[in-house]
């Protein structure tokens, strides 16, 4: 004997309403090096980036850093770091941290 609710099909999303998949994607999944700067440029990051410096206060989050430059025209010099790259794209706050240029080189070793 079969259920009723055995008998429904998963419904699948019709193709139009899934967005064109963005540059940085289409090179990612590519294998492209260049996804990650050109993901750097994308609408999403800009603003994410944005929003996770002024929530840290423009200061760096490892030695106090306090960026002065917040007003200028070109933006703060502060950088966000990934702390993971499973969501990129779509990224917990945890996932991103706020760094100057010093710590950031050593973030990565360098
Ligand atoms: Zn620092
Ligand atoms: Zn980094």
């Amino acid at each position: 004997m079969k259920w009723p609710w055995q008998k429904r099909t998963r419904k699948r999303t019709p193709r139009r309403n899934v967005p064109a998949p963005l540059l940085w994607e289409k090179l990612r999944k590519k294998g492209d090096p260049k996804w990650y700067p050109a993901y750097l440029r994308s609408q999403h990051w800009r603003r994410f980036r944005k929003q996770r410096i002024e929530q840290a206060g423009f200061r760096c989050s490892r030695c106090g850093y306090e960026d002065k430059n917040r007003d200028a025209k070109r933006g703060t010099r502060l950088h966000v770091h990934h702390v993971s790259y499973m969501r990129v794209g779509a990224e917990w706050n945890d996932d991103v941290v706020v760094l100057c240029v010093k710590c950031h080189k050593r973030a990565h070793g360098r």
